[in-house]
């Protein structure tokens, strides 16, 4: 009788135990992608020189480069890599909604985000500044004192502007690009965003200037959606960062685009 009581638990153990596994390989985003021999990555459209799209409209910037760089060390090949378009207010909701498996797209580690996402490590440290035009009185973030701003939704600008400076009219926008023509068009005195975005509009065009002030820290990282699902990516993910980072290559692609 003992011995069948024993019998009948071990195999209650067992058959937990097999649950158990099967439940962790339905959801895990790394064995989706292996299985599926591709993976599926957001990026921006409108952020250069991290993502944008080419003379071809083929995908673009730094932010794409990794996302390459990690398609290889998943397959061992090129061309594995499939991207998405995503905005800054859209892309935690399509990392939930869509089959997304990550979102490179010059994203900001904050509380909040790290709340409802995982992410990888850094890979990259930008800051908020602003984007005026040409002889503007706009000199600094205090002057924006009783101004307007514009601000992208869904980015950090939208959240640190509020409050941060009295009397300031905010406007939002969807993208980047529209950010600064609205700036150009006269629609507010400056476009607040990360000095890595804003400075690729004043190389291109004379007419606005980026201020050298930086007034905050962004360190950017690869957003996966949260739970143990993300564990194995997110571990083949930071590998990449690191080596990639030791052999010098991210500090190459972003020489590439005059970023030091
Ligand atoms: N890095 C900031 C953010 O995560 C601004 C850039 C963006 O809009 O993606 O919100």
């Amino acid at each position: 009788m003992y011995k069948k009581i024993i019998a009948a638990l071990m195999l209650v153990m067992l058959i937990c135990t097999g649950c158990g596994q099967k439940d962790e390989e339905e959801n895990n985003t790394l064995n989706d992608i292996m299985k599926r021999g591709q993976v599926v990555i957001g990026v921006k459209t409108d952020a250069y020189p991290f993502g944008y799209l080419d003379k071809n409209d083929n995908y673009a910037g730094f932010d794409v480069e990794l996302g390459k760089l990690i398609s290889k060390k998943l397959f061992g090949v090129e061309g594995r890599a499939k991207f998405v378009p995503v905005t800054s207010s859209n892309r935690i909701m399509k990392l939930y909604s869509e089959d997304i498996d990550m979102v490179i797209a010059t994203m900001s580690i904050t509380k909040s985000r790290a709340q409802i996402l995982d992410f990888s490590n850094p890979y990259f440290v930008a800051g908020q500044s602003l984007l005026v035009r040409k002889n503007s009185s706009v000199k600094s973030l205090r002057d924006l004192r009783g101004k307007k701003a514009i601000i992208v939704f869904g980015s950090t600008s939208e959240q640190s502007l509020r409050g941060a400076v009295q009397n300031l009219g905010i406007i939002g926008y969807k993208t980047y690009n529209d950010a600064y023509q609205a700036l150009k068009q006269g629609k507010a005195d400056a476009v607040v965003s990360d000095d890595t975005i804003l400075i690729g509009y004043a190389l291109k065009d004379n007419s606005v200037e980026l201020l050298p002030k930086r007034f905050s820290k962004e360190p950017y990282a690869i957003a996966f959606r949260k739970g143990p699902e993300s564990e194995g990516l997110i571990h083949t993910v930071n590998t990449v960062i690191a080596e990639e980072t030791r052999n010098g290559n991210l500090k190459k692609i972003l020489e590439s685009y005059g970023i030091k």
